[in-house]
């Protein structure tokens, strides 16, 4: 090697090991923050520590808010997204504190900040976790653009419940969609690096069970024991630990009798002794304080004194951190070092995201703002996550022959209503609805009739129905968009009836009495017992509020420019009294055997006749209207010769499932096609199914594919009677299908 090589080496090891250590996500950089963090630690005063533990909200005072900075009292602002806003605040924080320790600015990006993509329950339809994490991508380059550098999602909340109106925020009912879909999310808002200009650190949320409110209530108890809570609720978070989440949000609800706030259990045998998770743990708004309504505080100061001995290390807006861990300090009644640890933990976070070297935002970037590959981006995957749950004789896709056309309904032209709930920043002027869509494509070919009927979609007035009716009567086919506006799901926004709101069940009556085809096509935030209106209707799509793009994604599907791949991230029951309903149940000694009299077939005067006896509603019977992983396409597809690479495996194999996939019909079309797995006998009773693997398949008319799963044993450990997650030998059956309750039953073995 020549002297000159030599030099050129030996300089470009020092760069990159001793230089600029933020740059490059080494342990010897995680080593060289840790250091950074000791330093800076050393220097700060216990005011100094606990301010780096407060965050409050830009609603309050600004004053108020440059004082607390100036003294070094606050380490996170919540809900501030202008650039210079955010500039003239971060300046005074590295200018005039005294240690000069950047904020972290924070603000719910959950599905896009202004570009909207389908909110996140929709995003799960999709099975699609690459448009997942590439629409994360896109939020995240739009609102680092402004200098956020921190948002409060994914919600990873596995939720049984359509009632809670959180549940559009989430991905489902399933805990491996929800982790696919929660890594997915997370990669895609944090980038490659945190410290890039354009990555945002992710805040999976809520820690845990919050998703499992009682009666589907918000904020309500949960009561999930601990191996339901290792088995379902905890999995997605341990997913998102792996993925690289650097903060973690707890939850507003008690589970078992302890506030998430005030759970050591959770946050730190589980979070950080089982998990290994060196981020921070930020409180939910307020949760601090509300340990008082709960009855688990008698105070202010109990609450703190509570919430950061059991590991949350920043208080989200309630202020008891800053009030009172200085005197719970000298009482002895919280350690030092408990602070110091917490303080860590969001400095550690401060220099991971690059925060001390470039602590402003480039003001000018309006350009990333609903550029059109983000626009691109939202259109796929609202395609991608719209469903077709009903397409009696193939009324879909539309064909040239239809010359009129009735677009009815509140949610046909609802520019903000489409885009779902929570929204800070999105702007209902970039919003594509479907009658503009249809319009802009269409309008000088068909002839466009648009009546909403309804002015809102819980409008109960019902005078402009008779002119919708006129309008079916003239069309070949009517559009009717029906739905729930999107102040009808989100936080606190729950509901006990799930039928439609207003008159619109009563539209759909109306218009189908023309006897004219109606396609119904449903926006909603959650899945609505729709089973009255898919029966008077010739086809259903449902897309959970598809977002900006949303209109030009349903035309598409409509007119078969795209073919429908989306598939239920939820079941959709058919009555609100069969929740929880959910397919990865477990089996009860009496399970349904679709021969029991129902309601209507009891004789008059029955008596204590038989009914069958086992676990099903009279009036509902046991199954769903539309299970999980449920959903239509313009063409059918065939599985076939599904072999498994053994038939007795030992725990430390990998099981690989091949089958054909065939395109049996006339559209070229993608299939979600699902691997379930059930454990027969258990230590402890196991679920029916549970969702193992999926994967996307396009295929050309008439092509046939071989399709590989490949599922390592010790995916099928379990949280057993000895509360030990473990592999347990035996017998176990397997289905590949199109959903959750089809699919020809497979068995093989598993031995010691
Ligand atoms: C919600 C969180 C959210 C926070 C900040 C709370 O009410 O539960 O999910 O991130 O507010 O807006």
């Amino acid at each position: 090697m020549n002297v000159k090589l030599f030099k050129i080496l030996l300089v470009s090891f020092f760069v990159f090991f001793f230089l600029d250590s933020t740059i490059y996500g080494s342990n010897l950089n995680d080593k060289a923050i840790e250091k950074k963090v000791e330093k800076l630690l050393s220097k700060m005063t216990l005011d100094e520590k606990i301010g780096q533990m407060n965050q409050i909200s830009m609603f309050e005072d600004s004053d108020q808010l440059n004082v607390l900075i100036k003294e070094g009292r606050l380490g996170s602002i919540i809900n501030v997204a202008n650039p210079v806003e955010i500039n003239s605040l971060q300046r005074v924080a590295i200018e005039e504190s005294r240690l000069g320790i950047p904020l972290l600015i924070g603000r719910d990006v959950i599905h896009g900040f202004k570009t909207i993509f389908p909110i996140p329950l929709g995003q799960a339809a999709s099975f699609d976790p690459n448009l997942v994490k590439n629409a994360a991508r896109v939020a995240a380059i739009e609102a680092s653009s402004v200098g956020i550098k921190w948002t409060f999602a994914p919600m990873i909340d596995i939720s049984r419940d359509p009632r809670w109106g959180r549940i559009a925020e989430g991905f489902g009912e399933d805990p491996y969609l929800t982790s696919v879909m929660g890594t997915a999310m997370i990669k895609g808002f944090q980038g490659d690096i945190l410290n890039n200009f354009n990555s945002i650190m992710a805040c999976p949320k809520h820690f845990v069970a919050y998703g499992a409110a009682e009666g589907g209530r918000d904020y309500n108890s949960t009561f999930i024991p601990e191996r339901l809570l290792r088995n379902v609720y905890l999995p997605p978070f341990e997913a998102a630990v792996k993925a690289g989440a650097s903060s973690i949000m707890c939850s507003f609800n008690d589970n078992d009798g302890v506030p998430s706030s005030g759970n050591e259990f959770i946050l730190k045998q589980v979070l950080r002794k089982e998990w290994g998770f060196n981020g921070f743990v930020v409180s939910d708004w307020a949760s601090i304080k509300e340990m008082i309504n709960h009855g688990f505080a008698a105070d202010e100061k109990e609450a703190a004194m509570k919430a950061v001995n059991a590991g949350v290390d920043m208080e989200m807006v309630s202020l008891t951190y800053i009030t009172y861990l200085k005197e719970l300090i000298k009482e002895g009644k919280v350690k030092e070092k408990t602070i110091n640890d917490a303080v860590r933990n969001i400095l550690r976070i401060k220099f991971r995201l690059g925060l001390f070297d470039h602590p402003y935002v480039d003001e000018n970037q309006s350009s990333v703002i609903y550029a059109p590959s983000h626009l691109a981006t939202a259109k796929q995957l609202a395609v991608e996550s719209t469903i077709l749950l009903k397409n009696a004789h193939n009324i879909l896709p539309l064909t040239d022959e239809v010359k009129t056309i009735a677009v009815i309904g509140p949610m046909a032209d609802a520019p903000y209503e489409q885009m779902g709930t929570w929204v800070f920043d999105g702007d209902k002027a970039y919003t594509k609805t479907p009658l503009n869509a249809l319009k802009e494509e269409y309008g000088n070919k068909i002839n466009i009739i648009y009546e909403s009927a309804l002015a809102y979609t819980r409008d109960k007035n019902t005078e402009g129905i008779a002119k919708a009716v006129k309008a079916a009567e003239q069309a070949d086919v009517v559009l009717a968009f029906v739905g729930e506006e999107s102040i009808l799901s989100g936080e606190a926004h729950c509901l006990a009836d799930l039928n439609l709101q207003g008159a619109q069940s009563q539209l759909i009556e109306a218009l189908s009495s023309t006897g004219k085809p109606i396609i119904t096509i449903v926006m909603a935030g959650r899945p609505l017992t729709i089973g009255k209106e898919a029966a008077l209707s010739s086809a259903v799509l449902y897309s959970f509020h598809p977002g900006t793009m949303g209109g030009p994604a349903i035309v598409d599907l409509l007119f078969g420019k795209e073919v429908p791949s989306g598939k239920t991230p939820i079941t959709f029951p058919k009555m609100v009294g069969q929740i929880p309903i959910y397919y990865a149940h477990t089996n009860t000694g009496r399970p349904p055997t679709g021969t029991e009299t129902m309601l209507d077939q009891i004789p008059v005067e029955a008596g204590q006749t038989s009914l069958g006896n086992t676990s099903f509603y009279l009036d509902a019977g046991f199954e769903p209207l539309y299970p999980f992983g449920y959903g239509l396409s313009y063409t059918t597809f065939e599985y076939s010769n599904i072999k498994l690479s053994s038939y007795e495996l030992k725990k430390n194999d990998i099981l690989k499932i091949s089958f054909d996939l065939k395109n049996t019909g006339k559209y070229a079309a993608t299939e979600v096609a699902q691997l379930y797995i059930q454990d027969k006998v258990g230590s402890v009773t196991r679920p029916v199914k549970e969702l193992k693997r999926f994967a996307r398949v396009t295929l050309q008319p008439g092509e046939k594919r071989t399709v590989t799963f490949e599922l390592p044993i010790s995916e099928l450990a379990f949280w057993n009677i000895d509360m030990k997650k473990v592999v347990e030998a035996g017998e176990f059956n397997l289905w590949v299908a199109g959903d959750s309750q089809s699919g020809e039953k497979i068995s093989f073995k598993i031995v010691d």
